[in-house]
């Protein structure tokens, strides 16, 4: 096929348009957020775990490489490419391409997180050192930051072969720097190998919470037993990969599959940034022990149960009215039409405020940081993150929505007036 050099048929958008700040956050994030990655997992297993002590506590050379890292990350992507095939769960279809056509998609996420579970139980009956992850994880992000880049120049250059009808809308603006960034092909493809649907839940997701238990493993070798407080982080940590996997469907909708092209943000989030900076707090408290009593333990329980029925309600509402309107859990609530043919839900948790599903979301991170305690920033840093990540995803989404619904979505917000948090934003 020729490569695709020509420009797709659509305004490509002025750097001042473009998303991220342009060539200049192209040019920034892709060198700031690995450092940060390593400033963040190394500050949180120092003594002192403040993000402002000086110096920071830098790694040396011989802790940021470990020959056992590369062979790891290597052996769990290969394994996770694998369980990708496995004849399990049902096979879904993708929205409506440009094309006219539709991909299919395994759903077998959480079959491959239960393998991984059963696996994981095996090594350790036969002994393995789980708690050596913890001196691990240097070297371990150091080789998922290495994968993320080798793999967004692959999937840059061989963009150039894709036909012009499978490049994201926003990828392609000629800049090389922002096209690498932000993702040039919407659903690169090796066969049937959907290379962005399997890294958006699998390896580093699932990594996400080996390590956690990773972590776990290691209070119990220093301590003899897991605290509450590592306990509680692990289980809520679960319970939100768990209910990823299990909803796993759900992500065919989503900005990152549907809108965003494959490129260094997607995969380097996926990859580097979800496993090693989500999990932070269990990090933090292998070195920083905390005693929890049984009343706090039950208060952030709820908290994060709070999140959690928000965050699932809400999302369950969304996912089964625009896959079935008459559906009897969603048919009495109220809409308001719009000109391409679709409804917007203006009650239920939609007309509660404009995404609720990131009111649950950011419930739920607070609940995870809160059995850290509050003597140190550090563990706050996911919540803290998270928040600005979500308004700044809240409005990206709302610039889509206007461009799609005009006058419809203007009379939503005027029915729904607040964004995330009611009366506050
Ligand atoms: P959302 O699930 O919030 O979907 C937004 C889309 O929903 C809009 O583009 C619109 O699409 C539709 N929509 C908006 N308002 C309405 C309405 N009133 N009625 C019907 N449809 C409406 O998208 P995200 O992908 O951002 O979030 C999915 C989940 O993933 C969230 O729970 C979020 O918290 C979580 N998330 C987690 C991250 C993490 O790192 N942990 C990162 C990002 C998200 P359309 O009209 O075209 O259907």
């Amino acid at each position: 096929m020729r490569p695709n050099s020509q420009a797709l048929k659509h305004k490509v958008p002025h750097d001042t348009e473009r998303e991220f700040g342009g060539t200049l956050g192209a040019i920034c994030i892709p060198i700031f957020l690995p450092l940060t990655v390593l400033f963040l997992i190394c500050v949180s297993r120092s003594p002192e775990a403040s993000v402002l002590q000086w110096p920071p506590p830098l790694p040396s050379q011989d802790q940021l490489w470990d020959p056992v890292a590369p062979m790891l990350l290597l052996g769990w992507i290969t394994l996770h490419t694998l369980l990708y095939f496995m004849p399990l769960g049902k096979v879904s279809e993708g929205l409506l391409l440009r094309d006219g056509t539709r991909l299919k998609y395994p759903i077998n996420g959480f079959h491959a997180l239960c393998i991984s579970g059963v696996l994981l139980m095996l090594l350790l009956g036969l002994g393995a050192p789980m708690g050596y992850l913890f001196e691990l994880l240097v070297p371990l992000a150091v080789c998922a930051i290495a994968v993320s880049f080798v793999f967004s120049v692959y999937l840059y250059i061989r963009s150039f072969w894709a036909p012009s009808h499978a490049l994201a809308l926003g990828g392609n603006t000629g800049n090389l720097l922002y096209d690498f960034f932000i993702g040039r092909e919407l659903n690169p493809r090796i066969g049937s190998f959907d290379l962005k649907y399997f890294c958006e839940l699998r390896p580093g997701l699932i990594g996400w919470v080996v390590i956690n238990f990773g972590m776990l493993m290691k209070e119990v070798e220093l301590r003899g037993s897991p605290s509450l407080a590592m306990i509680l982080v692990n289980g809520f940590q679960l319970l939100y990969v768990a209910d990823a996997l299990w909803n796993e469907e759900a992500v065919l909708s989503t900005m990152d599959i549907v809108h965003d092209g494959f490129g260094f943000m997607l995969v380097f989030g996926d990859l580097a940034w979800v496993p090693f900076t989500y999990g932070l707090q269990a990090a933090f408290l292998v070195v920083h022990p905390q005693a929890l009593t049984s009343l706090r333990a039950a208060a952030i329980i709820a908290l994060n149960g709070a999140g959690y029925y928000i965050f699932r309600k809400s999302n369950s509402q969304k996912n089964q009215f625009r896959r079935d309107p008459s559906h009897p859990t969603v048919a009495r609530l109220e809409t308001i039409a719009t000109a391409t043919g679709k409804w917007l839900l203006v009650s239920g948790w939609w007309g509660f405020v404009r995404h609720p599903n990131y009111l649950g979301d950011l419930l739920m991170a607070l609940a995870w940081s809160l059995p850290c305690g509050f003597s140190h920033l550090l563990p706050y840093f996911y919540v803290i993150y998270f928040t600005v990540l979500l308004i700044h995803r809240e409005d990206r989404d709302e610039r889509q929505c206007r461009a799609k619904y005009g006058l419809a979505w203007d009379t939503y917000c005027r029915r729904v007036p607040y964004r995330i948090f009611p009366y506050i934003y």
